[in-house]
């Protein structure tokens, strides 16, 4: 009798132990099961540490990740920013993060639904916080994939490994050849890991700002207006002086697929009225120097009136988008010579448009 009685109560801790949340789930955040497509060699991601607990990562190659990400160690806790371009990206990431602090991440904050800053929404345990615009979740929620920059980008994953291999074989020299290797080696994998996407929407969401406090450290998370998307958000830490601007604001030329060029300069506007001095951008590395706001703006502005221009002329996109200069940009921007990406021109052209007819 006493014995059943001792079992029945080791049972029933067993029972109690089982139900209670384990110390490592809280640590891992994220999905026990790696995703396919995270095989690579080396590291995947360079953290830039900007301040103290406050990293600006960008990939090396060895892994496709696209974007850059940001993290954030507070106290307690881990705050990601932006989670690349596919679940195994995303997991390698916590993994390199694990790395640096063993806290949990309990928040992820998507600056936009575009493909190469929240397609690792999914690897996330349903108890971290993904927060983002509204307008996010519901890209995110619905056709965020069939979106032309998506498309354009997962379409062309598979010529790219063919054009590769085609180069390996009549490659002659050893080192080339290694590295076409490792390019198609890193391509097949981000083909394997598109493979199991699932776009997953944020789970908290904002329309104009959220802030966050994590002891002495606050988080502000504000929309500053239409801009690269309907729902860019920014990530400010007032007292580091520290600003995550995703694709609203890069280090070079950001994609203008699903963007509102002209209204896009205004907001920018808004961004200059925050104190910061540091950039941690989606795209190229950290930078400090506010003059390079005025001069995208610049260059936004000036695309706008271009291409505006050749589509009152009767020019098609296809040929305003080779025909549209904006080389006197060239000094402070990433411009090699007339032209600007045909996806921009298009989404130009449909702005026009849809304004035209309200
Ligand atoms: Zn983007």
């Amino acid at each position: 009798m006493r014995r059943a009685l001792a079992l029945g109560f080791i049972i029933t801790i067993g029972i109690v132990a089982a139900w209670l949340p384990r110390k490592d789930d809280a640590l891992a955040a994220q999905a026990r099961q790696a995703p396919a497509g995270t095989a690579h060699n080396g590291k995947a991601f360079r953290f830039n540490k900007v301040r103290d607990g406050v990293y600006h990562v960008v990939g090396t190659g060895a892994l496709a990740v696209v974007g850059n990400s940001s993290f954030i160690v507070n106290d307690d806790d881990v705050i990601v920013v932006d989670d690349h371009v596919s679940p195994a990206a995303a997991w390698v990431l916590l993994e390199e993060i694990k790395e640096v602090t063993n806290k949990p991440v309990t928040t992820v904050i998507n600056t936009h639904f575009h493909f190469d800053h929240a397609h690792g929404n999914q690897i996330f345990d349903s108890r971290v916080n993904i927060i983002g615009h509204e307008f996010t979740r519901q890209m995110l929620l619905s056709n965020s994939i069939g979106m032309p920059l998506y498309r354009n980008y997962v379409t062309g994953l598979q010529p790219q490994i063919d054009d590769l291999k085609k180069r390996l074989t009549t490659e002659s020299d050893a080192a080339t050849q290694a590295s076409l290797e490792r390019q198609i080696s890193v391509a097949e994998n981000n083909r394997a890991a598109q493979g199991e996407l699932k776009p997953t929407p944020p789970n908290v969401t904002l329309t104009d700002r959220m802030t966050l406090y994590r002891g002495s450290r606050e988080i502000q998370i504000r929309y500053l207006g239409h801009g690269h998307t309907a729902g860019d958000v920014v990530v400010f830490l007032p007292r580091e002086k520290v600003v995550m601007t995703g694709d609203f604001l890069t280090a070079g030329l950001s994609n203008m697929s699903d963007s509102f060029p002209d209204e896009w300069v205004t907001s920018l506007d808004q961004l200059k009225t925050l104190d910061f001095d540091t950039v941690l951008p989606g795209h190229g590395e950290a930078f400090t120097d506010k003059a390079k706001i005025g001069y995208f703006q610049d260059y936004m502005r000036d695309v706008w009136t271009e291409v505006s221009r050749l589509k009152q002329q009767g020019v098609s996109a296809e040929d305003a988008a080779k025909r549209a200069d904006l080389t006197k940009h060239r000094a402070h921007l990433p411009i090699t010579g007339p032209g600007v990406p045909l996806i921009g021109v298009q989404r130009i052209y449909d702005l026009i448009d849809q304004r035209a007819r309200r």
